[in-house]
């Protein structure tokens, strides 16, 4: 099982172990139940994060596609494409 992101530090001098907090939960009280998600939990929930990212993105992707066809059978293509780019620029 991997270590939960709490953690005690020992001073090396015998001065006392201090709680290094990574929930909300123990910084409030340090007896507290700790409740850090462990990090495989961590990691997974980036890689769903980025799965629904990549879904979008390709969603948008195609949409830019068709608009993008859409402009260029357009007359007025050329226009609308610099209106567009002059609009874009930051
Ligand atoms: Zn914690």
């Amino acid at each position: 099982m991997s270590p939960r992101p709490c953690y005690w530090h020992e001073e090396t001098q015998g001065a006392g172990r201090y709680l290094i907090p990574g929930c909300a939960a123990r910084a409030h009280d340090p007896d507290a139940q700790c409740t850090c998600p462990l990090a495989e939990h961590h990691v997974a929930d980036l890689r769903n994060q980025l799965d629904d990212i990549r879904r979008e993105f390709r969603r948008f992707r195609r949409w830019h596609d068709c608009v993008m066809d859409a402009i260029r059978a357009h007359p007025d293509a050329t226009a609308i494409y610099a209106t567009a780019e002059k609009a874009h620029r930051p």
